[in-house]
């Protein structure tokens, strides 16, 4: 399997005093992807996909439900047909980037993102430090 990493330009979160309580919940879900890019094609196949968020700013209260939102729209779907990922190779890393923008968005200042497309496979998202504007992707692999 061929995989990528990248930057990803994210917009800084206002920090509030609860920054040193961080919360993680996690989901799952599943959906179908396939591969296309010229360097790494795969057929459609499903994965039941597992979402873990931290989030700082005192992400306790709603955490759960904008996850819960989040993955309303992309259970039992074909991420390859959702609007937010058009024109995008679903991996494991342009998901776990998607989520953290969503979390951004609903200003629960996201620390990490993870998303497990196998037990021995997963991507994480966070930015390159708390201050940072920017966030780094990156993949992880367990030893096969
Ligand atoms: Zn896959």
């Amino acid at each position: 399997m061929n995989l990528t990493s990248g930057v990803i330009k994210t917009v800084p979160c206002k920090l509030s005093i609860m920054d040193n309580i961080l919360v993680t919940e996690s989901r799952r879900f599943v959906a179908d992807h396939y591969h296309s890019a010229p360097s790494f094609k795969e057929q459609r196949h499903g994965h039941n996909w597992e979402i873990e968020a931290t989030v700082g700013n005192g992400g306790l209260v709603r955490l759960g439900t904008v996850l819960d939102t989040w993955i309303e729209n992309f259970d039992y779907s074909l991420l390859n047909e959702q609007v937010a990922l058009k024109d995008r190779n679903p991996t494991a890393e342009v998901i776990a980037e998607h989520l953290f923008r969503h979390l951004e968005v609903a200003c629960l200042c996201p620390i990490e993102v993870r998303v497990r497309e196998k037990f021995h496979y997963w991507a994480t998202c966070c930015p390159t430090n708390r201050q940072s504007s920017t966030c780094l992707a990156r993949t992880q692999r367990a030893n096969d």
